[in-house]
């Protein structure tokens, strides 16, 4: 297809005085008309403009023809066309698409996709100093200029720079900005404008590389004609932990690099892609550029133009990235593409990684998703052949999976009661303290921020709530507060019980990382420990630091949460302790046994990624529950063939397809009242079953009362007109929200 094509050449053209419709990126419904000023030029599709809107003024982006719903007179003029390029075609037709597909306003896609309306803007030009000719140092007694030390050290840094602002300048020649102002005056030094922008270094595809492997060649070559045939495609490129994906899919991206063509790389934790960067670093010579929530709006707008203008050749990013606009994509990957942070819950629902095959199904160009445990979406679609599937059996330098160890919990000796208890079996202390004897570092994994999940009172029973939320407040000791972990609501500690006022008799409930540092303290005071989770790594730059930290050995011992599960490899790790296997297993998720064995195995994959063997030890009160069975025997296979059939049998996804409504607001009563109406409406269609009202599954999150409908159907059915029906056929007060959620992820 030609949806491709750098340029939209054939992008239609609206001459001046036609009326065409504007997408403003707001969360409003659809396009708005304008009239193309009959004393400028025609504008193209694409062209971001600037219009009124009701007294303020917006900017938006030419979407099509005008609609002829207003009034020919009502009609009222584009103020003025940005001087930004349009907006590529594949970008618009992409956020169309995803418009459609999640039942969102395409304001509200669009503005994920313009991100910092400033980007379109001229950047403003900047005004430079620097020497007329500097070959030839300047005559100052001829242009009647006393010569000074200052004045000589700026005519210095000027013959050595190029021309920078009067600033830049003075503050390099170590002088006041006078000083070169008035050289300036003088002559001396001559003005020029200049437009800065973003000009990234290109990273080098033939920088040397590690030499691949007989079976990783094999894979990189298929990869490489992918991007050689510019078509569509998905791979799934499936390896242990270990196997060499990144290696192999960075051949794909030199080979884009090759042929000139943009490369974007989804990756689910940003910050924590310290090492993700060194390594790119390390195969192409410099690093890729960067696009995440932490990006300050100077550097977003900087990186969009980078991207639409041509010069950014690689971003990685997190799932927003997706929405660049890409002027001549030539390869996608989803590194991690089972993770659960490619799923975006609020706003605009989407799930980056389906919408990645989408971008790469509008661009005709190939995507690689990369998995050590891919989702069960993924596996069905590459076993029914619609995605190619593409294997790395075995770890690198023949380096072995580690051994996995099942700790039956039921059988160790009886707790001493919630409160001063360990939370380590006997037979993790002791392999703990072997490893760490052997000089080898130990992590020891647990799912849970904070210090306990739960505080009660022992006098009355009474367990502390979220005043906004259906959630127990999680205590953080080191800084004295129960916080939720929903709403981020949190309170000072109390010393007595809220309920019954007792003094002293409110306890800890179950660990969490905080507090299992407190028994680690106390059992290995002579390790150097760190607990690493979300809410106590920092900034990005933080984070890096502790990895490399960790990456040399200046740690033993680590206490972590999720972050540490991904993509990290620390070669003197040797014995992963997963303190309570189970965590993820309770709860009615349709996704909680996959999700758990996905989890699992990328912690366990932490363990022996260099020379030394390595050793999992998954404490647990289910050993014989199929995850933890799947662990042991490694009969991964096996274990998704009975979660596919359990799904099947259901015709839950992927065999099915749901949508969920979500209507929330302040009012219980409304919120009740909108749900009832819903009822009334709900679709009859034979071959869809609506389910619910029901509780969500945070019945109360920030003070909003929750019901959930769901809506099932099979496979081959399109739920979005259903839904946009059933909405159509509602009218619900402002009060309430009614949030579509198509493909819902954990339910
Ligand atoms: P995965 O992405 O599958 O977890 P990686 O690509 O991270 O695997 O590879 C694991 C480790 O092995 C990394 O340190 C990587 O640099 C190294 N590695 C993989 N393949 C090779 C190779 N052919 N030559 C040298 N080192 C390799
Ligand atoms: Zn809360």
């Amino acid at each position: 297809t030609s949806a491709s094509s750098a340029c939209d050449a054939a992008a239609p053209l609206y001459p001046p005085g036609a009326r065409v419709g504007v997408l403003l990126p707001l969360p409003l419904g659809g396009l708005y008309d304008y009239r193309v000023p009959r004393s400028g030029p025609a504008v193209a599709e694409g062209q971001p403009v600037e219009v009124p809107l009701g007294k303020r003024r917006e900017i938006g982006v030419v979407w099509g023809a005008g609609e002829g719903a207003v009034a020919e007179a009502k009609v009222r003029d584009i103020l003025r066309v940005l001087p930004a390029t349009p907006l590529p075609q594949v970008t618009r037709r992409f956020v169309d698409w995803v418009a459609a597909y999640t039942l969102s306003p395409p304001g509200a896609v669009l503005k994920m996709a313009i991100s910092v309306p400033q980007a379109l803007e001229e950047p403003r030009p900047l005004t430079v100093y620097g020497l007329p000719d500097p070959d030839h140092p300047p005559d100052l007694a001829a242009l009647g200029v006393k010569e000074t030390r200052a004045r000589r050290a700026v005519l210095n840094v000027a013959a050595d720079l190029p021309p920078l602002p009067a600033g830049d300048l003075a503050r390099e020649a170590g002088v006041s900005d006078g000083v070169v102002k008035g050289l300036a005056q003088a002559g001396v030094l001559v003005p020029s404008l200049v437009h800065p922008q973003l000009d990234p270094p290109r990273p080098d595809p033939d920088h040397p590389g590690p030499t691949l492997s007989a079976g990783q060649e094999e894979i990189a070559e298929d990869l490489r004609s992918r991007v050689r045939g510019h078509a569509f495609s998905v791979a799934l490129l499936e390896g242990v932990t270990g196997s060499g994906k990144t290696e192999v899919y960075f051949e794909a991206v030199a080979e884009a690099l090759r042929r000139g063509r943009q490369v974007l790389v989804l990756v689910p934790e940003i910050s924590l892609t310290s090492q993700w960067l060194s390594r790119f670093r390390r195969r192409f010579g410099v690093p890729p550029l960067e696009w995440h929530s932490e990006l300050t709006q100077a550097r977003r707008r900087d990186v969009w133009r980078a991207v639409a203008n041509g010069r950014a050749a690689v971003v990685v990013g997190a799932r927003s990235a997706l929405f660049l606009p890409f002027r001549d994509l030539g390869l996608v990957v989803v590194d991690e593409e089972h993770e659960q942070a490619f799923k975006q819950e609020d706003g605009v629902s989407y799930h980056a990684r389906d919408m990645a095959v989408v971008r790469g199904q509008l661009g005709s160009v190939p995507v690689v998703l990369a998995s050590a445990t891919p989702s069960l979406e993924t596996v069905l679609n590459a076993e029914s052949g619609r995605y190619d599937k593409l294997h790395l059996p075995e770890r690198h330098g023949g380096s072995l999976l580690p051994d996995v160890d099942v700790v039956d919990m039921r059988r160790m000796p009886p707790e001493k009661g919630d409160w001063g208890r360990s939370w380590l079996a006997p037979p993790v202390v002791d392999a703990v303290s072997e490893t760490l004897e052997r000089g080898e570092q130990v992590l020891l994994f647990l799912n849970r921020r904070g210090y306990a999940p739960l505080t009660l009172c022992r006098t009355c029973g009474f367990r502390i709530q979220c005043p906004n939320c259906t959630a127990w407040l999680v205590e953080h000791r080191l800084v004295r507060r129960l916080v939720c972990h929903h709403c981020g609501h949190s309170e000072p500690t109390p010393r007595q019980c809220p309920q019954c006022g007792d003094e002293d008799s409110l306890a800890a409930c179950g660990p969490g990382v905080e507090r299992l540092a407190e028994e680690v303290v106390g059992r290995w005071p002579e390790a150097r420990s760190v607990v690493v989770a979300s809410d106590t790594l920092g900034g990005p730059l933080a984070a890096a630091a502790l990895m490399e930290r960790i990456a040399a050995h200046e740690v033993d011992l680590l206490i972590g949460t999720q972050v540490l599960a991904k993509g990290l490899h620390f070669p003197e790790l040797t014995l992963v302790a997963v303190v309570d296997s189970d965590l993820g297993l309770s709860g009615g998720d349709l996704r909680a046994a996959e999700r758990t064995y996905q989890l699992l195995t990328q912690v366990a994959g932490r363990a022996g990624r260099a020379a030394k063997q390595g050793r999992v030890m998954l404490q647990t009160y289910q050993p014989e529950h199929p995850v933890i069975q799947a662990m042991v025997t490694g009969e991964t296979a096996q274990f998704l063939e009975a979660e596919a059939e359990g799904r099947r049998a259901t015709s839950m996804p992927p065999y099915g397809r749901l949508a969920a409504l979500i209507v929330s607001g302040e009012d219980e009563g409304a919120v009740d009242a909108a749900c009832a109406q819903l009822s009334r409406a709900a679709p009859r269609e034979a071959n869809v079953e609506v389910l619910g009202p029901a509780p969500a599954p945070l019945a109360m999150l920030r003070g909003r009362h929750r019901r959930r409908f769901l809506l099932k159907a099979p496979r081959g059915v399109r739920v979005q007109p259903v839904v946009a029906a059933w909405l159509g056929r509602v009218k619900v007060p402002h009060s309430v929200r009614v949030q579509v959620d198509v493909d819902p992820y954990s339910f």
